[in-house]
């Protein structure tokens, strides 16, 4: 048996995790599912916007399925996601963006994964308003962090046989602080001589991604980069809905969608629960199960590309309700 800290989160939140938990427990694997919750709704109710059962619960079980949290202003937090990622060092953010056939999309065939650094860089949370009225925001980059965000890029290079690692930055004007971390990330593509080390100014990044995407395979940047690349990646392969992702530390991992908590369409089953299913799957191959990973990413094709049993985002009528049990079915 195994123990998972569920955190369901705000807006859409916890419709998706509940598809998600559903889609896991279809797979047959005996989990047992500890929920607490913190964020907007916890902090409304309670008056407190992280509990402490909720750290107890992740330092405990090591292993986390999240939806999107909302930090509300005037709460004294910046973010609790970044706050998670600090707190517990999950230094990489690694965000797989794949193209699903029976999706309509100008591009085919996009296979590429987003390698993030994780707790530093413009997310640092260090600004200060200056006497004159005037703000700053420190980007703060250290070796220690540049290095490790490579290293996990180029391992999963190696292990998937990829044979090429780009890594976006813009060290023509950050000379710096983005100088370090390019001068990182080429210092670790020595000890992979197989392969090759590409190197893109983010701006051109973002033109080279929406003309050819299907050049890239994977991609290693900073914290804001990493940011805004996600979700222009998830536009190339279908939207939000469709983008898992997982942030790793050393030994605590939290597995959460791209996307945020989307207010727009909260509480109304409309969300697609599709990004939030394939974290979990990305949560079973680090847990080792990858049969269970492979039978849901399989039930996710079968349920949108045969079956085409599709969310308003992907433009069908199914509800979230719907396209969920579509996907369980489809479990073998
Ligand atoms: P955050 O600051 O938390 O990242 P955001 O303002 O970037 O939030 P998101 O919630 O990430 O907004 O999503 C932007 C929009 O994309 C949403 O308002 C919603 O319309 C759409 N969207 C995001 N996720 C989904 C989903 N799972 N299903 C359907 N639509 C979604
Ligand atoms: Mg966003």
């Amino acid at each position: 048996m195994y123990n998972i800290t569920l955190i369901p989160g705000d807006g859409i939140g916890p419709e998706v995790s509940e598809a998600a938990k559903h889609v896991v427990d279809a797979t047959g694997l005996n989990i047992n599912w500890e929920t607490v919750n913190a964020g907007e709704k916890v902090f409304q109710d309670t008056g407190v916007l992280v509990p402490e059962k909720v750290f107890q619960s992740i330092e405990k079980n090591k292993i986390v399925l999240k939806g999107p949290i909302t930090t509300p202003i005037g709460s004294g937090f910046r973010s609790i996601n970044v706050m998670l990622r600090k707190k517990y060092d999950l230094y990489s953010n690694v965000r797989p963006v794949r193209s699903l056939p029976g999706i309509n999309t100008p591009f085919k065939g996009i296979d590429l994964v987003i390698f993030r650094e994780n707790t530093e860089g413009l997310y640092a949370g260090i600004e200060q308003e200056l006497p004159d009225g005037s703000c700053e925001a420190v980007k703060r980059v250290s070796r220690n962090a540049s290095i490790r965000i490579a290293e996990a890029a180029f391992e999963y290079a190696k292990k998937n046989n990829k044979k090429k690692v780009t890594v976006a930055h813009k060290a023509n004007i950050m000379k710096l602080a983005d100088g370090l971390f390019l001068n990182c990330v080429r210092e670790v593509s020595q000890a992979y001589p197989d392969i090759a080390l590409q190197e893109v100014i983010v701006d051109n990044m973002c033109m080279q991604l929406v003309m050819n995407p299907n050049q890239f395979e994977v991609i290693v940047t900073m914290n804001l980069y990493g940011d805004l690349l996600s979700d222009l990646c998830a536009g190339l392969v279908g939207g939000l809905g469709l983008v898992p992702g997982a942030n790793i530390g050393k030994d605590i991992s939290i597995f959460e969608a791209v996307h945020g908590s989307a207010p727009d369409i909260a509480g109304k089953n409309l969300a697609n629960p599709i990004a939030l299913i394939l974290s979990s799957a990305m949560m079973l191959n680090h847990m080792g199960e990858t049969d269970k990973a492979e039978a849901i990413i399989k039930a996710v094709t079968k349920t949108i590309y045969e079956d085409k049993v599709l969310t308003c985002d992907l433009g069908g009528k199914a509800t979230t309700n719907e396209i969920t049990k579509a996907i369980i079915k489809n479990i073998i």
